[in-house]
């Protein structure tokens, strides 16, 4: 396995501005890794109740998703029902409910542990610093979090961060984890804990990637219509790691490809609800909008 993702399957109600769905597909791992798949392949780590629609785990089998890491538990999927206004930058929680998720102890089958790329997508530290202990060298290893880590379990946070290679993260969460409103500063405080390599997700105004040696910076797709921001922050990082791992390389050339095709894949999915528009995205389509970024920023 090249790239394996721990994280979420979940069932999302979501309304925003445009529109709503109600127990649409979706999860911090479910978006990541079908936006990775235009990339490398990819195993999944998760959990699934008995609720979850066999139409879903089909469509994840038609990305070529590797699926032996999903277990089915007796219960209900997790659920979570949010809400987006005004600039649509940032979600509110309305209702989490974790069902199957509660008791969710990752195993990572033997046929993953030699994977190369490692993806901790946003779940509990203690979990996350389990994978860790479970998989063999990988190359590269990458990690997300929440606020709710931050405040809840900084401790077993840090004990994680020590031991990644990139942490990818929102704004809000690199000022709150590094208690510096400067960004330049919270890198330089970031890195001393561990990840010499930062990437900030800044919503609707792009990404920044900081490592030791430069800053890069991508804005985020002039869009004319979106409808749902929900799981833009994973495709991001599906589409970022998904290249690293098809290169097998992270020079700083690769680096900054990768932000923009992070920025790519976080772009389409926003346009439609739940996974509506990586139905149907194509290769093609992936790189005529990389173009399109590339005259974006020319100057
Ligand atoms: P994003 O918009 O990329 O930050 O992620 C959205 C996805 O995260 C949704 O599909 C939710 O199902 C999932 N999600 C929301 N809260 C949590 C949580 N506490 N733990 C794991 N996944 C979550």
């Amino acid at each position: 396995m090249n790239l394996l993702v721990v994280g979420s399957v979940a069932l999302d109600s979501v309304e925003t501005p445009y529109g709503m769905v109600d127990n649409a597909l979706g999860g911090s791992a479910v978006y990541f890794s079908v936006s990775a798949s235009y990339f490398t392949d990819v195993g999944v780590v998760a959990v699934i109740g008995l609720d979850f629609p066999e139409d879903h785990l089909n469509f994840l089998k038609s990305k070529r998703i590797d699926l032996r890491g999903l277990k089915r538990e007796s219960g209900l999927t997790f659920h979570w029902k949010g809400r987006y206004s005004g600039d649509l930058n940032e979600a509110e929680t309305i209702d989490t409910k974790l069902n199957v998720f509660e008791d969710f102890r990752p195993y990572i089958p033997e046929e993953y542990r030699e994977s190369s790329f490692v993806f901790l997508a946003n779940i509990d530290p203690e979990l996350q610093l389990n994978v860790l202990e479970q998989v063999k060298r990988p190359k590269l290893t990458i990690c997300d979090t929440m606020n709710f880590w931050i405040e809840g379990k900084l401790e077993q946070l840090k004990e994680i961060i020590k031991r990644v290679d990139i942490l990818i993260i929102n704004e809000g969460e690199v000022r709150q984890l590094s208690r510096e409103t400067n960004l330049i500063k919270a890198y330089q405080k970031i890195s001393s804990y561990g990840p010499k390599i930062l990437v900030v997700k800044q919503g609707s105004y792009g990404a920044l990637l900081f490592t030791p040696s430069s800053v890069f910076s991508a804005p985020a797709y002039p869009l004319e219509e979106l409808s749902d921001p929900t799981g833009a922050g994973d495709c991001f990082a599906g589409g970022f790691v998904g290249y690293l791992a098809k290169s097998q390389d992270t020079t700083e050339d690769k680096l900054r490809k990768a932000v923009i095709y992070g920025s790519v894949m976080a772009s389409f999915n926003v346009e439609d609800f739940s996974l509506g528009r990586l139905k149907t995205l194509t290769i093609d389509e992936i790189e005529k909008r990389f173009e399109s970024f590339k005259k974006l920023t020319q100057f």
